[in-house]
């Protein structure tokens, strides 16, 4: 299908069904309650069909541009209809799946993360390994059983709801450093695996501690090859600074307005709102040029550090444009609309750490692609 074509269906389709399709609760709600939402959103939209297109058909997709996954997120961020975030996680996974994965367990697992019959979590960091994600310490242990895994991660967003979880385990000496590292995807009820969530400081346990204890993991869910690891992660933080960042854009794009539309008189500087259109607009240029790429087929790399530093700046102007404009509403509001304006103010501070932070975001462009060397 045609973007054109899929977009006025789409559009038609979200305004016939917007019943079908509105949250139970009010404000931003709880977590449970979002997560209870995004099932519903991606459960009805697959099984109209509108979420299979722009995914493989071996996966359970129905062909078509990226273009299409890309319209699909923007559409429903901006009616409110997901929050950008969580609904990420797909397009961050499942793109590794279909490249790394046995075709078998691709075909068997994709489906049910865009139905959302399941969440899927990404253990990457651990309490000493953020940005030098190389040195990561979880270890993988080779035995006749499959891959026995001990260690701890952290930061790991929504794993107390996951499924499973795509992680990342030293399986080579420590000296070994990027080389070492194998990718596995992990069912998160294997004994041994014990989660804790912690509270952000917008008050919500969106991220977890998660403990794994002699966990086996058959060598059937490695992703890719042992010691393909980095590959891997250099594979998939592009594709959580692409599609998903496009999604954030329309978000941030409904936010805009709705401070403006919501501001009291004479409380927003006129230059400051023009500054932040700039950077919204300035941003999604960037990133339609970053889609387009996609569809066309595309490898994206250190170019999307680019756009992740761009969305991080205007997710934080937009943000503390609602601070000028809506202050009552965020500092001391208690109506459930007001909880959601200050929920998410506190949430775009973390915009320049996860993802990779703003400064790691800065050294790959002057490195990698400014070309200007290691002494910075
Ligand atoms: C809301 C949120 C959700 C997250 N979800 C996940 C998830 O689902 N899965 C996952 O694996 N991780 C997740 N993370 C973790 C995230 O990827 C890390 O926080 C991030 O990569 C930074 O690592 P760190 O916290 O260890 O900080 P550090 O790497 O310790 O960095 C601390 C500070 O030092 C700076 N710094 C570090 N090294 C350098 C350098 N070489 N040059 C200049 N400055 C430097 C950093 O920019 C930062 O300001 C999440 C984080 C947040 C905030």
């Amino acid at each position: 299908m045609e973007l054109e074509e899929f977009r006025e269906g789409l559009d038609a389709w979200l305004d016939a069904n917007a019943a079908l399709l509105a949250a139970h609760h009010e404000g931003a709600g709880t977590l449970d309650e979002q997560m209870a939402h995004l099932s519903q959103v991606k459960r009805e939209t697959f099984d109209a069909g509108w979420m299979r297109y722009g995914w493989p058909t071996e996966v359970g997709g129905l062909g078509g541009s990226t273009l299409l996954r890309a319209y699909l997120g923007e559409a429903l961020a901006a009616r409110d209809l997901v929050e950008p975030g969580i609904y990420s996680m797909t397009e961050v996974l499942a793109p590794t799946m279909i490249d790394y994965a046995s075709p078998e367990l691709a075909a068997q697992m994709v489906p049910r993360l865009l139905r959302g019959d399941e969440t899927w979590c990404q253990g990457f960091s651990e309490p000493d390994t953020g940005s030098n994600l190389a040195s990561l310490a979880c270890r993988g242990v080779r035995s006749d059983d499959g891959w026995h895994v001990t260690g701890q991660k952290v930061w790991t967003s929504l794993a107390q709801y996951a499924q499973r979880c795509v992680l990342l385990v030293r399986t080579g000496t420590v000296e070994s450093a990027h080389r070492g590292i194998t990718a596995l995807f992990v069912d998160m009820d294997t004994p041994g695996i014990t989660v804790r969530p912690i509270e952000t400081m917008h008050g919500v346990e969106e991220f977890s501690e998660v403990f794994f204890d002699d966990v086996v993991v058959p060598f059937g869910r490695m992703l890719g090859e042992e010691g393909q690891g980095w590959a891997v992660a250099m594979d998939l933080l592009p594709f959580e600074r692409s599609t998903a960042l496009w999604h954030r854009a329309a978000f941030l794009h409904q936010r805009l307005r709705q401070i403006l539309d919501s501001a009291g008189p004479g409380t927003l500087d006129p230059v400051r709102v023009g500054e932040v259109t700039q950077l919204l607009y300035a941003f999604r240029s960037r990133s339609r040029s970053t889609q387009y790429r996609l569809h066309d087929g595309e490898r994206l790399g250190a170019e999307t550090s680019i756009d992740k530093v761009l969305v991080a700046t205007v997710e934080q102007a937009v943000f503390d444009l609602a601070e000028d404009g809506l202050a009552e509403s965020i500092t001391i509001g208690d109506d459930p609309l007001s909880a959601r304006w200050r929920s998410e103010f506190l949430y775009s501070r973390a915009a320049t750490i996860y993802g990779g932070s703003a400064e790691i975001q800065r050294n790959i462009i002057a490195r990698r692609l400014l070309d200007l060397g290691n002494d910075l």
